[in-house]
């Protein structure tokens, strides 16, 4: 069993954390945030108050957290940076959801101190995170894979090999930008059979065994009451929400722009969810997208 450090235990983290306590690891938590510290302290982990005295004798430290700068700051600020305190031969891994230009400038920084690090982005949502079924897409050397697959294995079901510093943070981007586009698409389509007459259900049903058939139309389906236990069902009520889809969407373009790619429809899918945040739907399901497209607001 592993000495750990968790730092971040917001939506994603506590779950995370909590499971790899149930997995019998050592585990040091901390939080700004004093209630997500105490909830994850009461299933069995410890704390120290501060992420320095977490990190000492860590073998592993872990951090979940919302952007790149809080990354950077966490790991690489002047004065409170946890690069100071991390021992040599320790391993970093990043989960959060971050630009690869941070993930790497981090890699760089902590192997200058003999620190190893993987970006190790997740994908799978919250429900995910408690159930210890995450996808995790890992960016770093073959050695470090090895070494961080037994730890990743407590908290997720596929673990992926992506590539060097920072690949892993580039799939998820990709895989996201996909889903949004998926997702617009489904929605129109299933917009334009209703305002055509069609009933949801059965034409979900033509789809999903016909060429259109995706993870959105067939597992997650925007319309409401088409399936049950999903979001759109539930007024578009927990699952993945539209801020955070807005931001994976913003960190796609910014890496293709950093490639000179073209992505016309990632373009599209950024704006289109940037807009719907906007209206003030940035806190529903990212599924909600379904409802831009409905005929009856344009009569
Ligand atoms: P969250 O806002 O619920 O949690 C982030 C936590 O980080 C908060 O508790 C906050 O207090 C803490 N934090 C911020 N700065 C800190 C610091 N300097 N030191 C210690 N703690 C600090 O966010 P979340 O939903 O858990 O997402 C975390 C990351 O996972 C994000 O990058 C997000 O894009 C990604 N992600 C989220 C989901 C999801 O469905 N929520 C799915 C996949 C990936």
């Amino acid at each position: 069993m592993a000495n750990i450090a968790f730092i971040g235990l917001g939506n994603m983290g506590g779950p995370m954390a909590v499971n790899l306590v149930k997995a019998g690891h050592q585990v040091c938590v901390f939080d700004l945030s004093e209630q997500a510290v105490a909830h994850v302290v009461e299933q069995g982990a410890s704390t120290q108050g501060n992420a320095i005295d977490c990190v000492q004798g860590a073998e592993f430290i872990i951090s979940m957290l919302p952007a790149g700068k809080h990354v950077d700051g966490v790991y690489l600020n002047a004065e409170s940076g946890l690069i100071n305190h991390i021992a040599k031969g320790a391993m970093v891994i990043d989960s959060s959801t971050i630009d690869a230009a941070t993930s790497k400038k981090v890699a760089a920084a902590l192997a200058q101190k003999g620190i190893d690090f993987v970006d190790a982005p997740v994908s799978g949502g919250v429900g995910g995170a408690v159930a210890g079924t995450l996808s995790f897409m890992v960016g770093g050397s073959e050695a470090e894979f090895t070494k961080v697959k037994p730890i990743l294995d407590n908290m997720g079901k596929n673990i992926f090999h992506a590539g060097a510093h920072g690949a892993g943070q580039i799939a998820k981007t990709c895989n996201n930008m996909l889903l949004s586009v998926l997702m617009v698409g489904t929605s129109e389509a299933l917009q334009l059979g209703l305002a055509n007459g069609l009933d949801a259900k059965v034409l979900s049903n033509i789809m999903s065994k016909s060429s259109g058939s995706n993870w959105t139309l067939d597992l997650y389906n925007p319309c409401p009451d088409v399936m049950e236990n999903v979001p759109s069902s539930n007024d578009y009520q927990g699952g993945f929400m539209v801020d955070l889809m807005a931001k994976d969407l913003g960190l796609a373009m910014d890496a293709s722009v950093g490639s000179q790619s073209s992505t016309p429809m990632g373009a599209l899918a950024r704006s289109l969810y940037a807009m719907h945040a906007a209206a003030g739907n940035g806190s529903k399901d990212f599924s909600s997208i379904f409802n831009l497209f409905n005929h009856s607001n344009n009569k």
